[in-house]
Order: structure tokens, then sequence, then C-alpha cells
């Protein structure tokens, strides 16, 4: 019997981040993850998220989609802002090339809504992620799904979960800047 309840196609960065997430949003939606971080830097560090999400998702009976890891377009998109601090216009950038591939798969694919777990990041900005999401939304034709999932202790309850499931952590977001 399929689920009756909306298709979500939910943009992931890692287990970690994912964990608090998917606990809020398993009840309403049916969650797909999709992982699409051609960010991380480097590669084998790109890979160690990637087979720690992959092996988290199996363990909760989630799909997770890997999307291709388009790192020379990263890198072509945000050239010229390296200097950039973190949450800056790099990091609108990296959210946007990281959404906008969500939003079309999910309109695509027959998805009804689209997210990302960006938020739960207490170094990233909400309000930024969901302008972004809107404009996409609008652009693809299909919802976005706005939140702010590190408020209601979300950061911490991802913490919990991390070390519950003894999840790889790394220490720094991603790309190549924000390792130095
Ligand atoms: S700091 Fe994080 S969000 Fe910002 S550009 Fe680097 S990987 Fe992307």
């Amino acid at each position: 019997m399929s689920s009756q309840k909306p298709k979500m196609l939910l943009h992931v960065c890692c287990a970690p981040c994912s964990t608090a997430v998917i606990e809020r949003l398993k009840d309403r939606f049916d969650i797909t993850g999709y992982f699409y971080d051609p960010n991380i830097h480097p590669e084998k560090e790109y890979h160690r998220r990637l087979d720690e999400a992959k092996i988290f998702y199996r363990e909760i009976g989630i799909t997770l989609i890997e999307a291709p890891y388009d790192l020379e377009r990263w890198f072509s998109l945000t050239e010229g802002m390296k200097g950039e601090p973190e949450g800056g216009k790099r990091c609108e950038t990296c959210y946007d090339m990281r959404l906008e591939k969500a939003a079309e798969f999910a309109k695509e694919n027959g998805f009804d809504i689209f997210t990302t777990v960006l938020s739960i990041s207490p170094h990233k900005k909400a309000a930024v992620i969901n302008s972004i999401g809107r404009r996409l939304a609008e652009r693809y034709g299909i919802r976005f799904y706005e939140a702010d999932f590190k408020k209601r202790d979300g950061f911490k309850r991802g913490l919990e979960l991390s070390r519950e499931y003894n999840l790889y952590r790394q220490n720094y977001c991603g790309c190549i800047y924000s390792k130095r």
C-alpha cells in the first residue's frame, strides 16, 4: 500500500545533521534523502561523509540518493569568494547550488516538496536558506519546506542521536576554505 504522506526530497549534507531532522519530519512526510555536496573537500572526506550517510540511512530504512560530485562546478561558482567568512557570500552560493539541484531533482521525479537539513547547524542562517528555497520553489514549481531545525534544541538532539548511532562527526563545514 502506498504512503498517503507527501513525498519529500530531503537534501542531506551528512549523517549527523540528518538525525534530528528526520526524527522531526518522518511522521508527516515520506522522506527520501538526497546527497548532493560537491563542496566537500578533499574527495576522501566526501566519500567518508557519503559512506557514513549511506550506512545511517540504510539503518533507519530511508532511501538515500547519491547525486554527482560536481567539484569543478562548485569551484567555478565560488571563484573569487575564497576570502569570504563562513556564512558570507560563498556560503549563499554553496547553499544555492545544492538546493537548486535538489529542487530540480524533486520536480523531475514526482516529489511533492523539498527541503534541506542545513539549517540544523548553528553556523547556518535559516533566513538565508529559506529565502533561497522559496525562490527555487517558485522557479521549479514545487513546494519548499521552510525550517530552522536548530531551534527547539534541534542541534542538541542531533548531537545526542549522533552519539547514539555512533556516527562520524566532521570538524569543519566542508569546503577547502572552511578546512583551513
Ligand atoms: S563554509 Fe560550508 S557552506 Fe560555506 S562555502 Fe564552505 S562548505 Fe559551503
